[in-house]
């Protein structure tokens, strides 16, 4: 039985999502952006929340455990890191999985933007929750880790099968795309960056993305072939991701 997925906005940039397993009907939440708008849509479609599944512990992400804890009674399930600001019931790490009645999700370790950031992965449904690390065209900023621990959580993502939904946890994709154009004139980036920006146009999210079309089109994930136009020429792939990361941080465009 499958998964079904609703997703909506939250504060400025950040997706909400609200999962269910159609077999027990039994619901999670990914992360916590902001608790009124995630309470209003349980309330709307009537899913009875059993988990919270946090992917790393900034404000953002898990500062709503408590308040939808306290109006459910969902167990909060997330990596250690989170207890910097909120209590956990399970504490998870990659390699680990997390049942939702009968949909499993693998923890993938994927950390970068924070250091123990994990992701969710479904593999029967193909569907995986990434949070902060890789997003369309872009990727997390390295505020706690390593170029080289970021370059391997990416890696570990984009192993997952090319039809795999990924769901991001920010709307980023219009300046994403500007930066990707700068970096990369590949034919089939740039038919992606036009379609993206049309749909921005139409007030249209750019979430899910799939793996398949990141492999293809996002430049961090393109690193060693744009090494040359990011001034890492001859240089190994970490540091040629590091250098695309190091020219989106001072992008403006
Ligand atoms: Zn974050
Ligand atoms: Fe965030």
């Amino acid at each position: 039985m499958p998964l079904t997925v609703h997703q909506f906005p939250c504060l400025e940039d950040n997706y909400g999502f609200l999962v269910r397993d159609e077999a027990s009907g039994l619901a999670a939440c990914v992360d916590t952006p902001e608790s009124g708008a995630i309470l209003r849509e349980l309330g709307k479609l009537g899913w009875k929340l059993a988990l919270i599944l946090n992917t790393h512990w900034h404000p953002d992400h898990a500062g709503g455990n408590a308040e939808i804890q306290a109006a459910t009674g969902a167990r909060i399930v997330g990596p250690k890191e989170v207890t910097r600001i909120a209590p956990l019931d399970r504490e998870v790490k990659g390699g680990d999985e997390v049942m939702l009645g009968e949909t499993r999700f693998q923890v993938i370790e994927s950390g970068g933007h924070t250091l123990g950031h994990i992701a969710y992965f479904d593999p029967d449904d193909r569907v995986a929750f990434v949070g902060d690390t890789l997003f369309a065209l872009g990727c997390g900023r390295l505020f706690e880790g390593t170029a080289e621990q970021m370059w391997a959580s990416l890696q570990r993502l984009a192993a997952l099968p090319e039809d795999t939904r990924v769901y991001c946890a920010h709307e980023y994709t219009a300046s994403n795309a500007r930066f990707a154009l700068s970096v990369d004139d590949d034919p089939a980036l740039k038919a992606r960056a036009e379609a993206i920006f049309a749909a921005r146009e139409r007030g249209e999210p750019t979430v899910p993305t799939t793996i398949g079309l990141e492999r293809a089109t996002n430049p961090f994930l393109r690193a060693p072939v744009l090494a040359d136009r990011v001034g890492a020429a001859g240089e190994n792939d970490v540091k040629a991701f590091a250098a695309v990361r190091a020219a989106k941080d001072v992008f403006r465009g």
